[in-house]
């Protein structure tokens, strides 16, 4: 099992920079998060084992249990699921990473609580950029007065853009998502923003994202084999 969890990450890892370079950019700019919400946390110590250090959850209480399980190991945690406010005082001091914040609300919230021995939480703003209402992320015109106003939180960094593209294998509509939230990215660079993250792009649709811009990408299934439908505790 050790063998092909290190298989199938090298053969990611191949794929990504095989996509860089399809998109002429400079190899190694492109991180590989693992997302490891419905895998067990004997799957994260294993791909932890294959040289995999980052890992992101879209469950608090998935990731809480799983985190009490992997004490000993220095993962860098990112968590990329829909943010209840009562999970915010747990998942402040939990993680290292938030890409999923999409209002100022929750924003104050984890700035507030963010434990102060730590340094400033990395957050992405979350866009919806597939324009499908059931999917979170704030709109393009709210973006630039969220980024503003977490700007100005003392224990936030704003660090880059998030968003997930609808689930179709229509390359161009893909695409069109993709560079939608590269234009928004570069339009906050242009206006005094400092980001230097977009995290987009999954199992299905990674090449895409790294055509369009990506830093970051979050890949489950093409890592750890299908996932099964109810969270594993
Ligand atoms: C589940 C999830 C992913 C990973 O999806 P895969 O198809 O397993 O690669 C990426 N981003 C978010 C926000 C997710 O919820």
């Amino acid at each position: 099992m050790t063998y092909s969890m290190a298989t199938a990450l090298a053969l990611i890892q191949q794929k990504i920079r095989q996509a860089e370079c399809m998109a002429q950019r400079s190899p190694n700019g492109v991180r590989l998060i693992a997302v490891s919400k419905s895998f067990s946390a004997q799957h994260i110590r294993l791909a932890w084992q294959a040289g995999q250090h980052a890992f992101a959850e879209s469950y608090a209480q998935e990731l809480f249990a799983k985190q009490l399980k992997l004490l000993d190991l220095p993962i860098e945690w990112h968590f990329i699921g829909p943010i209840q406010s009562n999970k915010t005082a747990m998942l402040s001091g939990a993680v290292h990473w938030v890409h999923s914040l999409d209002r100022l609300k929750i924003a104050e919230r984890l700035s507030r609580q963010r434990p102060a021995h730590l340094p400033a939480l990395n957050v992405c703003i979350q866009l919806n950029i597939s324009g499908e209402s059931n999917k979170s992320g704030c709109t393009s015109d709210a973006l630039f007065d969220l980024a503003q106003c977490v700007c100005s939180l003392p224990h936030l960094k704003l660090r880059g853009l998030m968003g997930i593209a609808a689930a179709t294998e229509n390359k161009d509509r893909l695409l069109a998502q993709f560079l939608s939230l590269k234009n928004l990215f570069d339009g906050l660079n242009q206006s005094g923003f400092s980001l230097d993250s977009l995290s987009m792009g999954m199992s299905a649709d990674f090449e895409w994202a790294i055509q369009a811009g990506s830093t970051m990408v979050r890949i489950g299934q093409a890592l750890f084999g299908e996932r099964a439908k109810t969270p594993v505790v």
